[in-house]
């Protein structure tokens, strides 16, 4: 078997680019008072009216210190969705390449390979949804660039086995990128431990979920130093704003508020999800990692509506595969998860 080469997978075109060097870039304030003239911004401080520093040095550092993860294995992004964007941006040639994705899954992976001109190689879960390891081989061919493991996996809420993961890692020799955006609710330790063994690997993140800041728009890639060498030379220098850096800092340094959080979130979902197994249109309550439960029920469209029509708004899954009459709830609030079971135990 061939061995992973970083250098044949990137795009030929991105492999001779040079990242566009902007005036932040040039000069670097040492902590002096300087007078900047180079940047064509306007001078009068109203605390946004400079650039924002491309690098994102302050939140590195502090992420750096939370994760353990080096700096220069590290790049953010306009939330995880332009990470991933640019993940296909350097690796995946349009109209020639492929990647791999599992659903039942999260929606962008194949929203992304539509844009980026990429065929989208779709090999079902199994019956765990659990990867088919087997089938997952018989579909990779020279121009299978990126595989997408969402763990734990939206919508059906579990974790991919560690195995499984291990062996897609060590066999294949293009990308796996590992989404973690709910890594926090679950019982497991991140994959970002391993980026040491695994120059494959890739690892995002993001703060939408239990860091409680959907909104500002930040998500993280954590790969090799080289790869994220790749990622630069193609990110625009400006994509995470000022505001979203300085509410991001603001949210990752209070890492108590956080975890408590997090903690009620879980208990939360594991009270819900007992409570769910009690109603009698529901057949099966799936066991969830993340902060949401999938559950069947007898005729996901009318229950979807009934919930509705009651002011609750969940999600109806039941068009992915393997998810027929399946609903997703998120965990809300004691007070909304209340709401939601009270009107659950209505319906007839
Ligand atoms: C919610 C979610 C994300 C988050 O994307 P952002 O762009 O960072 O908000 C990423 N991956 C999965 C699987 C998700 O469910």
């Amino acid at each position: 078997m061939e061995r992973f080469d970083l250098n044949k997978l990137v795009r030929e075109n991105v492999r001779a680019l040079r990242p566009y060097s902007s005036a932040r870039d040039e000069f670097v304030s040492k902590g002096e008072t300087m007078i900047f003239l180079d940047a064509n911004e306007n001078p009068f401080d109203n605390g946004v009216n400079r650039y924002p520093d491309p690098h994102q040095r302050s939140l590195k550092a502090v992420l750096a210190e939370q994760k353990g993860v080096n700096e220069s294995q590290m790049l953010f992004g306009n939330g995880s969705d332009e990470v991933l964007d640019l993940l296909f941006r350097a690796f995946c040639e349009p109209n020639r390449d492929n990647i791999i994705s599992l659903p039942p899954t999260y929606g962008m992976y194949k929203v992304l390979a539509g844009t980026n001109a990429i065929e989208n190689r779709e090999v079902l879960l199994n019956e765990d949804f659990q990867p088919d390891i087997e089938a997952i081989f018989a579909r990779i061919d020279s121009n299978t660039k990126l595989l997408f493991l969402c763990s734990p996996n939206n919508p059906t809420g579990n974790l991919i086995d560690d195995k499984k993961i291990e062996k897609l890692l060590g066999n294949f020799n293009g990308l796996v990128v590992i989404d973690e955006a709910y890594i926090d609710f679950s019982g497991s330790e991140s994959w970002i431990e391993k980026l040491h063994d695994y120059p494959n690997l890739v690892v995002t993140q993001t703060l939408s979920k239990a860091y409680g800041m959907a909104a500002i728009r930040l998500g993280i890639c954590y790969a090799s130093e080289e790869i994220i060498t790749i990622l630069k030379k193609i990110k625009p220098p400006y994509n995470v704003n000022e505001l979203t850096q300085k509410e991001a800092l603001r949210g990752m340094m209070d890492r108590q508020k956080v975890q408590e959080q997090v903690e009620t979130i879980i208990a939360e979902r594991n009270k819900l999800s007992k409570a769910l197994a009690n109603i009698p249109f529901i057949a099966k309550v799936y066991d969830s990692d993340a902060n949401f439960i999938l559950a069947k029920v007898d005729a996901a469209d009318e229950r979807y509506q009934q919930v509705l029509n009651e002011g609750v708004v969940i999600r109806n899954r039941s068009t992915q595969p393997l998810c027929t009459n399946t609903l997703r709830f998120t965990i809300g609030t004691e007070l909304e998860n209340d709401r939601l079971l009270e009107v659950l135990k209505t319906l007839d």
